[in-house]
């Protein structure tokens, strides 16, 4: 469940053709993506004649359990999204999949990913007479398709995206087909999949899982798919540019059951994990996680250290959307309420603890503070992921700059705010070996650092343009 002190991942997309309960098959699919956005829910599916929408804010489970929602919904393809904001404020109106009526018939759109010239290209749109309905940065795309000349469906949908700047995987439902789409760089993830021949489309293979179907290989970057009874047809209108695949996917976003590149996310943690040992090795009795997201690099670490792996902190995971508010007097009183230290395996040990990453560090405090008072002799930190010094802009909800411990401290810094023995991050080349990536110093890199690196991979024109990530940040926080 949703933690303030992590980056959130901003949406999961879901799409499937030819399957005549295609509604129920994409409700599965988002109760699986959860993870990627609690904040609001939608479905499209169309039936041969008529296109039938339900959006809601709240977890999937809230509002699609029930069967009169699916009956409402019915039809052979279905597209779904589930969303966090980072553009666009959570209302109603934003929720996607957004639908809207071309000449060409009706399309439903959604996209996970954050487009860096959207607030640019909707001030040209709106100087040119558009209305916009919603803050969406997806409506941008709709009125892109509404304006282009192309004679088909996917041909105006490439138009539309050659305008568009930054990171999506986008889904798309006409009357004829659903479509994917990553951008060129392929920042952000989406994946084929087929369930008794009918072809599917979705951000993690988890998705896929929930209902038996098979993994079929991922769109690849710069990828148009489209998916109809006849299988899947693919176009590459963008050219075969070099992939930039987030690469905070493998060390948080992405479930640990879920393929990403082909690699199992939980082994590839489990590899962070044991490279962090080798890079920084901890005087320690114990390995604990700071549970869910740090027990695979954790299981690696105790692995490689040789060292006993021990369920040294307790989550609760019955704390739900109740303490997701935003002030920081509320975050840390759901700390506590989310953690308890046990005490039976702390008591008298040499503790490392480990945790995937740290944001603005108020989980890490709380709990290295828990651990000392149940009885811990000494506390070490050990964080799978390089520091987080730089926002992103690219569909992950990051705080401003100013918030994120390591853009502010220096190792020594943090260590005494945390209140450890001592505190070492994983190295940004101990991440790359782990993932099975290029090194950074190749000349083409794999993935998209730039949340610890601030080497951001597109223009950023909404941003300021070739301007220093301190500058970026800044002009982030003015949106
Ligand atoms: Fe992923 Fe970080 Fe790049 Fe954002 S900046 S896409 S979180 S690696």
């Amino acid at each position: 469940m949703f933690d303030a002190d992590k980056l959130r991942e901003e949406c999961g997309v879901f799409g499937i053709y030819g399957n005549d309960e295609a509604a129920a098959h994409t409700v599965l699919g988002l109760h699986a993506l959860q993870h990627r956005g609690q904040e609001a829910a939608g479905v499209v599916t169309f039936d041969g004649r008529l296109f039938h929408s339900h959006r809601a804010l709240g977890l999937v489970g809230d509002h699609f359990s029930n069967e009169t929602v699916i009956d409402a919904l019915p039809g052979h393809a279905a597209i779904g999204h589930v969303r966090y904001s980072t553009a666009g404020a959570p209302l109603l109106r934003n929720v996607q999949p957004l639908f809207a009526d071309f000449a060409f018939g009706g399309l439903a759109l959604g996209h996970n990913g954050n487009l860096t010239n959207a607030l640019t290209l909707r001030r040209q749109l709106v100087e040119q007479g558009c209305l916009f309905q919603s803050t969406s940065d997806t409506e941008v795309i709709i009125h892109l398709i509404a304006r282009s000349r192309q004679p088909t469906v996917v041909e105006r949908l490439i138009d539309a995206l050659r305008e568009v700047q930054g990171a999506y995987a986008l889904i798309a439902l006409s009357a004829d087909a659903i479509y994917g789409v990553r951008d060129p760089l392929g920042i952000r993830p989406l994946v084929i999949g087929e369930l008794e021949g009918a072809p599917m489309l979705a951000s993690e293979t988890c998705a896929l899982d929930i209902m038996g179907a098979q993994f079929v290989r991922d769109v690849e970057a710069g990828e148009v798919v489209i998916a109809t009874r006849d299988g899947i047809e693919s176009i590459r209108p963008f050219g075969t540019p070099a992939q930039r695949f987030c690469i905070f996917e493998y060390v948080y976003f992405a479930r640990p059951d879920s393929l990403v590149d082909g690699q199992s996310v939980y082994e590839v943690r489990k590899q962070i994990g044991a490279e962090l040992a080798r890079e920084a090795a901890a005087p320690a009795d114990i390995v604990v996680p700071v549970p869910d997201s740090g027990v695979p690099a954790a299981i690696g670490y105790a692995q490689a250290a040789n060292l006993p792996f021990e369920l040294g902190l307790i989550r609760n995971h019955y704390v739900g959307r109740t303490f997701i508010e935003p002030s920081d007097r509320i975050r840390h009183l759901g700390v506590r309420l989310k953690h308890n230290a046990n005490r039976s395996t702390v008591a008298g040990k040499r503790v490392v603890l480990v945790d995937d990453s740290i944001v603005r560090g108020t989980t890490s405090t709380k709990i290295v503070a828990m651990v000392r008072n149940a009885g811990a002799t000494e506390v070490h930190m050990r964080v799978a992921s390089p520091p987080t010094m730089h926002s992103c802009f690219y569909g992950v909800d990051t705080p401003e700059r100013a918030q994120l411990l390591a853009a502010r401290n220096d190792l020594e810094a943090m260590a005494r705010i945390i209140g450890v023995d001592s505190l070492e991050f994983l190295s940004l080349d101990g991440l790359y070996r782990a993932v099975g990536g290029r090194r950074r110093d190749a000349v083409q890199p794999q993935y998209c650092d730039a949340c610890f690196s601030g080497d951001y991979p597109t223009v950023l024109e909404d941003f300021g343009l070739g301007g220093s990530a301190d500058q970026l940040s800044l002009m982030f926080e003015d949106r």
